[in-house]
């Protein structure tokens, strides 16, 4: 090589490794390094060479284009020959593959990578890997994989006290607990990394946390908090010009106006996210838009358009195989085929995502067999690092023990000193004080039989008194049978009427469908009248059983339940009923506290409270918020709404029951649903009462006893 080239190839190399923004300059000087220079270089310099635009391509987020240099690059490298730069190029192409959502061959790349051998590669490195494994695991719906890699990763990161990698593992850990509904433990997770990227200057972590949260929030309802974080999280990204921050910064905002019912601007959010993500030809980034974006076009009543989007989604999904996406695709399909009345189909894909999530479950159940082995290493590795720390810490505490005990010494002998003082004083004023209780017991002694008379007086009026209470028990014992029978005969009746009303429903119908053609309008109409007697009758038999169970039941098994759980399961119980309504349930998780209760009457109760603040709805969009706050001994939850209020004089009659203050017409019901709610209430001794102004909406209050067991624990 003449000294011209040689000089010039090390000016470049020097060159493009001190500029650290790549540049399409610097990538371009080096293309005509390799263009003039080809012939000149050896296979380990050309590779060299590679990589370098390699890593540009890949920090300008050109994930497609770095691999095919990187892999370029690797033909170069002598096969047969361990190298740190052999290892370092696998790492940099599992990482490539990653971001280009080729989760196979990044898992395979990174399983080479941590299997090499410790000369060839960092510690820090392979924690890395471990990280980006437990992400894809994750991605792939692999959530025992995913926690145990991410455990490791952690493991490594605290041992080698580096707060980049733990704030990444932690976040992992957050995004773990979040695809698995655990909100609250997500929340925590992401607070944590987010303090620990802000002591790591200038970090994209910073970003992906706000994202985070403000996802989280959303899931836990509490819209509000989450566009604030959303916000947050697009204007650092676009301070860092992160183009993937960006756009999933978009879609998280776009989902965040549609759930406030704001559609047009939720539209608009989501289609810039669609094309930044098209440009950066992020695959699984666009699953998820085109999701929300079909959920949108449903919302919005437009269910053609909204299969569409769910269309392109599917086949993004199936192309990189991700089954967690197809099965949340699935499930979406089904619910559009019911709204538009293909209830054959809509019966297919429930069946398909049915099989698909049982085959999800049935891998994970086989793999966590595997798995036990691994974990336990990790265990014990956790240990191990947990008795290096105590080693530590015990170390610190004996010198500072050393320290104490001289100054307990000195205080010990200034406090012996004062004591010999006040004793040799107190001496001298005790003589004098013998002296007057001698006096003083006297008079107390005289006192003492006065007052034993009186008590002679009190035990005979106790005697009396004890009599009285006998008689009082008998008839409360004669009262609470005569009640026990009367609930008893109400649950049975309710449960034998039903036989008889089955038989009138399945002959009405046989009558309506074999002889139909013989029916005048006449009896058409008389033929409505029987089905609706009917249904309504069916209603007020469930209604009656369900009201007979609270009270046959009361003694029915408590324990100790998180209420967020029962606000959670009666969601989902009414998702129809709050789709088709469009209603909004505000509930402030953080407030909602653990109870001893019958879960089953839990349920009845919010659920009955829940799905009356829907039925008796307004013009308004409804909106209903769940709160509840500690009154010294008790919790008071709140059920509001913005429906159409209960006037003055009906407040307290609405809890009998059969009282409904509507015709059937207007609004569907028996008038047992709240006589129930009384009761459970009552039973789990509190009360329940409602404020209301007509046509403002209604808050229903009630309270239940605090958990005394929980009250010095640490809070759940
Ligand atoms: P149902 O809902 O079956 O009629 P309930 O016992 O649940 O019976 O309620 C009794 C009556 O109380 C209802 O018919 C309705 O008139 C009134 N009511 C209950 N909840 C509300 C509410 N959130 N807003 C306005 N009225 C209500």
């Amino acid at each position: 090589m003449s000294h011209y080239r040689l000089i010039r190839l090390i000016f470049l190399l020097f060159f493009s490794g001190i500029v650290s923004n790549a540049s399409a300059n610097s990538i371009d000087s080096l293309l005509e390094t390799i263009q003039t220079s080809k012939n000149h270089l050896s296979d380990l310099e050309l590779a060299n060479l590679y990589i370098k635009i390699g890593s540009q391509l890949h920090d300008d987020e050109k994930y497609s284009e770095a691999l095919v240099y990187r892999q370029k690059a690797w033909e170069l490298l002598p096969q047969d020959h361990e190298s740190v730069e052999k290892y370092k190029l696998i790492a940099d192409m599992a990482s490539a593959q990653r971001w280009l959502n080729n989760f196979q061959e990044a898992l395979e790349l990174y399983t080479e990578f941590i299997s090499s051998p410790a000369e060839y590669t960092e510690q820090s490195e392979k924690a890395n890997a471990l990280s980006q494994m437990s992400a894809i695991y994750k991605n792939l719906g692999d959530y025992e994989l995913a926690y145990d890699y991410c455990l490791k990763a952690i493991g490594l990161f605290e041992a080698m006290r580096d707060t980049s990698g733990l704030a990444t593992s932690h976040y992992e850990l957050g995004s773990l607990f979040y695809y698995q509904d655990n909100f609250q433990q997500a929340l925590e997770q992401y607070r944590i990394a987010e303090k620990l990227f802000n002591q790591v200057e200038g970090s994209r972590g910073v970003y992906s946390c706000a994202a985070a949260i403000g996802t989280t929030y959303e899931s836990l309802g509490d819209l509000e908090k989450s566009l604030e974080y959303n916000k947050r999280s697009l204007l650092l990204a676009e301070n860092m010009n992160y183009r993937t921050g960006i756009a999933y910064s978009l879609t998280n905002i776009g989902t965040n106006y549609m759930h406030r019912g704001d559609f047009e601007r939720a539209r608009n959010f989501l289609r810039r996210s669609i094309t930044l993500k098209k440009e950066a030809n992020d695959r699984w980034g666009q699953i998820g838009t085109f999701r929300h974006m079909a959920d949108l076009e449903l919302r919005a009543s437009d269910p053609e358009q909204s299969l569409i989007y769910l269309d392109s989604a599917f086949i993004l999904a199936e192309g990189i195989g991700s089954k967690t996406r197809m099965i949340s695709l699935l499930e979406l399909y089904a619910d559009i085929h019911r709204d538009l009345g293909n209830f054959e189909k809509a019966l297919d894909y429930t069946y398909t995502y049915v099989q698909l999530r049982d085959s999800v479950l049935n891998e994970t159940t086989l793999r966590e067999m595997g798995q036990r082995q691994k974990r336990f290493e990790i265990q014990k590795r956790e240990k191990e690092i947990l008795l290096l720390k105590r080693e530590n810490d015990l170390l610190e505490s004996k010198k500072q023990i050393d320290k104490l005990y001289n100054a307990i010494f000195f205080a010990t002998a200034v406090f012996l000193l004062i004591m010999l003082i006040m004793v040799i004083n107190r001496f001298r004023t005790q003589k004098h004080t013998n002296e007057l209780l001698e006096d003083k017991n006297k008079e107390i002694n005289q006192k003492n039989e006065e007052l034993q008379q009186v008590n002679e007086l009190v035990t005979a009026t106790n005697a009396l008194l004890g009599e009285k209470n006998i008689q009082i028990e008998q008839q409360n014992k004669r009262l609470e049978d005569s009640n026990e029978d009367l609930r008893n005969f109400a649950s049975v009746a309710s449960h034998d009427l039903k036989e008889p009303l089955r038989m009138i429903n399945a002959y009405t119908k046989i009558l309506n469908k074999r002889y139909q053609h013989l029916f005048d309008e006449n009896a058409n109409e008389f033929m409505g009248y029987i089905v609706d007697a009917v249904s309504r009758m069916e209603g007020l038999l469930n209604g009656l059983l369900d009201y007979s169970r609270v009270s046959i039941g009361k003694d029915a098994q408590k324990a100790i339940i998180q209420t967020r759980d029962i606000i959670d399961l009666v969601k989902g119980n009414l998702k129809f009923s709050i789709l088709k309504n469009e209603a909004e349930i505000k509930v402030d998780y953080d407030v909602l506290p653990p109870i001893r209760a019958n879960q089953t009457q839990m349920v009845q109760l919010f659920q009955n409270l829940m799905s009356n603040a829907i039925k008796f709805r307004g013009e308004r969009k409804p909106v209903i918020t769940v709160n509840c706050c500690r009154r010294n001994q008790e919790y008071l939850f709140t059920i509001q709404d913005n429906g159409i209020g209960i006037s003055d004089e009906n407040r307290e009659k609405i809890f009998e029951m059969f009282r409904r203050l509507h015709t059937k017409e207007e609004y569907e019901g028996t008038g047992i649903g709240l006589a129930t709610c009384k009761k459970i209430v009552e039973r789990h001794g509190g009360r329940i009462w409602v404020e209301s102004e007509a046509g403002q909406g209604s808050t229903f209050f009630f309270t239940l006893p605090v958990v005394k067991e929980l009250e010095n624990a640490p809070s759940a």
